[in-house]
């Protein structure tokens, strides 16, 4: 990987130039600042300032021009976490005449895109906000390919996964500290900067307790498009067929630790028949880890960030997320919201431990890890009486930390109960294959004809075509719902339909206008839109 700028590929003077004559080109997606990526042609950073600075000239463009509501509070957010106040991206604003009286721009050949890492060193954060979002911005634009260069701007120094950055992009990514050594004034040629958050379905509880977003936007499909990608670049192939199931306990080694980790290897191979092994981030290559896991019939683990490798798990294999005394395993959702998503066709089960008697508690840590004897002496005695850590907002909160690095004896009994409960017979049937999610198109050429029988009674004939993708498709269960509501009327009949053709005299009264909705669903939940309204008179 190429670690230097190389300027031989710039005509330099023809940069500057153009640079100087035409000025910096932003053109945006997005309405908000939390939805925005920009391109721009010649942004440059100064790395004195640390500042990225917009030049203006007669041929220069800012779109969206946003005046001085590019402040409130941003042009747009540079991570992936939405609207975090330590992430914003905006630029300063310069005639490109003052070039004449700046250090000489260094140019960056590199179409580049430029974001923020959230937390490198969390395995969760790396994969959830960084990697994937990083992945999709380059899927969106098409000159952001292997030959693009990454800039972290947030600060931090490369951190313990920043192989896994490297495997983005062919050149090696730049870090904001670096720049400093490439020039005084930085211009890129062409860039993006701001990350798609369309991937991401956590929220970290930053102004409202954690949980998945409101509306999730991503499903296993390109989930496993990802994985699939990085378990290219990173030599692991898919080992399909190969025979020996087996399930893997990943353990944390440092703290939150499965005090009988051994016990509850030897259960489960046990109970399940199966090959245990245990994996961890300090034991294990990471592509040690993606090989094994990638062929796993069930992943078993602390709630923790190592959790977040259930992205590599086959199809139909199962997760177990073991949950610390107190900790509300529905509050903490970032794997089972990922292990739940569509199509991710994972089977996903908590453990939590309830015996006060199998946790053990480290009061005495620093506050980071979990210590609380920094607080007041009720205060700590409220925490230790507890029986459930109250919902709360992100990261310090002492009562969550204290809970969050207990030590667990698993209850193996009860562990191996509720597995069982949802792993009926072996774990991981590979069988599990995909079963298709296509949704219908309308129906075709509704029409209705009415009929009416005395004062007081009528009929409605309606009958439609299937829909046009239909024939093309091989659908376990065809249905239709047809809705009629009358003409001015909130409510409506609604009914279930299994056949293109229905006539309905219940409730339908003479002389009235109906409105028919029709539409088609394929096995059971899979619903399509509705046909344009049809118009019935009696
Ligand atoms: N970690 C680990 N083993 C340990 C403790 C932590 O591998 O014994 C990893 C963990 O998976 C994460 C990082 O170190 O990637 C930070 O862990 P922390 O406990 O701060 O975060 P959490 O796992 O609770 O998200």
């Amino acid at each position: 990987q190429s670690q230097e700028l190389s300027q031989a590929q710039i005509d330099y003077h023809a940069a500057l130039q153009t640079l100087v004559e035409d000025g910096t080109r932003m053109v945006c997606t997005g309405r908000m600042h939390t939805d925005r990526i920009c391109r721009f042609e010649s942004l440059c950073y100064s790395t004195e300032a640390e500042e990225f600075v917009y030049f203006h000239s007669n041929s220069s463009v800012m779109l969206p021009n946003l005046g001085s509501r590019r402040f409130q509070p941003a042009l747009l957010d540079l991570s992936s976490v939405e609207d975090h106040n330590t992430q914003y991206f905006n630029f300063v604003e310069l005639p490109a005449a003052a070039l004449k009286f700046m250090p000489k721009p260094v140019f960056v050949p590199d179409v580049a895109l430029i974001a923020n890492r959230f937390n490198p060193d969390n395995l969760m954060h790396v994969f959830h906000d960084d990697l994937l979002p990083i992945y999709y911005t380059m899927q969106q634009f098409s000159d952001l390919d292997l030959e693009a260069r990454l800039f972290f701007m947030e600060g931090w120094s490369e951190g313990v996964h920043f192989d896994l950055y490297k495997l983005l992009s062919n050149k090696q990514p730049l870090l904001r500290e670096q720049l400093k050594t490439l020039g005084k004034l930085l211009c890129f040629t062409k860039s993006y900067v701001g990350l798609s958050k369309i991937t991401t379905w956590y929220q970290y509880g930053f102004v409202q307790p954690q949980g998945p977003k409101a509306n999730i936007l991503v499903s296993g499909n390109e989930i496993r498009q990802f994985t699939k990608f990085m378990m290219q670049k990173l030599n692991v192939s898919l080992e399909e067929g190969s025979s020996e199931e087996y399930i893997i306990v990943f353990s944390r080694t440092i703290n939150r630790l499965i005090l009988n980790e051994a016990e509850l290897i030897l259960a489960l191979a046990q109970e399940f028949q199966m090959k245990t092994i245990t994996v961890s981030l300090e034991e294990h290559s990471f592509s040690d880890i993606v090989r094994l896991i990638s062929n796993a019939s069930m992943l078993v683990s602390m709630h923790g960030a190592q959790l977040v490798m259930s992205l590599f798990l086959p199809r139909g294999a199962t997760v177990v997320e073991l949950f610390p005394y107190a900790i509300n395993p529905e509050h903490y959702t970032p794997y089972k919201t990922l292990a739940t998503l569509p199509g991710m066709d994972l089977q996903y089960i908590t453990w939590q431990n309830t015996n006060r008697e199998d946790t053990v508690t480290y009061p005495d840590r620093p506050w980071d890890q979990g210590g609380i004897a920094h607080l007041d002496k009720a205060e700590q005695e409220r925490i230790i009486k507890s029986t459930e850590v109250p919902r709360h907002l992100c990261c310090r909160n002492p009562e969550w930390l204290f809970r969050a690095y207990q030590d667990t004896k698993v209850n193996i009994p009860s562990l191996i109960h509720v597995i069982r409960q949802t792993v009926k017979s072996k774990p991981g049937s590979k069988k599990h294959k995909w079963s298709g999610s296509l949704y219908p198109g309308k129906v075709r050429d509704a029409k209705c004809q009415a009929s009416v029988q005395g004062t007081t009674e009528a009929k409605l004939a309606v009958s439609w075509q299937i829909p046009w993708n239909l024939k093309y498709l091989k659908v376990r269960e065809v249905k239709y719902e047809v809705w009629i509501q009358e003409q001015g009327e909130n409510t409506y009949m609604p009914y279930i339909l299994s056949h293109q053709n229905h006539t309905f005299s219940e409730n339908i009264k003479p002389f009235t206008i109906y409105l028919v909705w029709i539409r088609c669903i394929f096995n059971k939940s899979l619903l399509g839109p509705f046909a344009d309204v049809l118009l019935c008179s009696t």
